[in-house]
C-alpha cells in the first residue's frame, strides 16, 4: 500500500487494460469523516475526464435523491470499487477488483463509517462476497468483516437503474432513507415530519 498515504491513491500500474483506457485515476471525495460512505462500480467517462466519482447522469441522479431524502452531496463520501475507468465502460473484471481492493479497504478503515451503501450488483458482490439480487435486496443490511473490523452494509441499486425504470426511484429512495437512518443523520425529510407536528 506504498502508493496510498491517505485516501488517495496517486500512482498505479497493476491493471495494464485500465492504465491505457483511464485518463486519470479517480479517487474517492467527500469528507474523510463521513459517516456514510457510497461504493460504486468505477468511473464512467465523465469521472474519468473530471476525476471525480458520479459527476454524470448516475451522478445528478445520486444527488437528487440525496437531497430527496435530507442528505447533502458534500457531507457523504463516495469512492468506486475500481478506480480508473474500463475501456467501453465495461463492468471490472476480478483481477481489477482485486488489484483495486486494498485502496478501497483503506479508505474504509480510514473514513471508519457508519454504513456503506453498494450502489448496485458490481460492488455489492465485491464486497458481500457472494451473489446479490440487487432490486429484490435494495434496503437490507448486512454485516461484513473488513480486515477483522465488523462493517454494517447497506445493499442499494445503482442511481442509473431508475433511468431505465422509474418503479426502482422508490426503491433507491427508501434505501437512502434507511442509510440516513442507520448513520443518525438527520435528513430534512425527519425535520418535516417534526414540523409537521408543530
Ligand atoms: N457509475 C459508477 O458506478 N461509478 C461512478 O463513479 C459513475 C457511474
Amino acid at each position: 500500500m506504498g502508493e496510498m498515504e491517505d485516501f488517495c491513491v496517486t500512482e498505479c500500474t497493476r491493471c495494464p487494460a485500465l492504465v491505457d483506457s483511464r485518463s486519470q485515476i479517480v479517487n474517492g471525495t467527500g469528507p474523510e469523516d463521513a459517516d456514510i460512505l457510497f461504493v460504486g462500480e468505477g468511473p464512467g467517462a465523465q469521472e474519468d475526464s473530471q476525476g471525480e466519482p458520479f459527476v454524470g447522469r448516475s451522478g445528478s441522479v445520486l444527488d437528487d435523491q440525496l437531497r430527496i431524502v435530507g442528505l447533502d452531496r458534500d457531507s457523504v463520501r463516495i469512492t468506486n470499487c475500481v478506480r480508473c475507468r474500463p475501456p467501453e465502460n465495461r463492468d471490472p473484471n476480478t483481477d481489477e477488483l482485486e488489484n483495486c481492493r486494498g485502496y478501497l479497504e483503506q479508505e474504509i478503515d480510514l473514513l471508519d463509517p457508519d454504513v456503506i451503501v453498494t450502489l448496485g450488483k458490481v460492488p455489492s458482490e465485491h464486497l458481500l462476497d457472494r451473489s446479490v439480487a440487487v432490486t429484490k435486496e435494495a434496503g437490507s443490511v448486512e454485516e461484513i468483516r473488513l480486515g477483522g473490523t465488523p462493517r454494517r452494509l447497506l445493499i442499494c441499486v445503482h442511481p442509473a437503474a431508475t433511468l431505465y425504470d422509474r418503479s426502482q426511484e422508490e426503491t433507491f429512495e427508501s434505501a437512502l432513507e434507511r442509510a440516513a437512518d442507520l448513520a443518525g443523520v438527520d435528513g430534512s425529510a425527519g425535520g418535516q415530519t417534526r414540523l409537521d407536528g408543530f
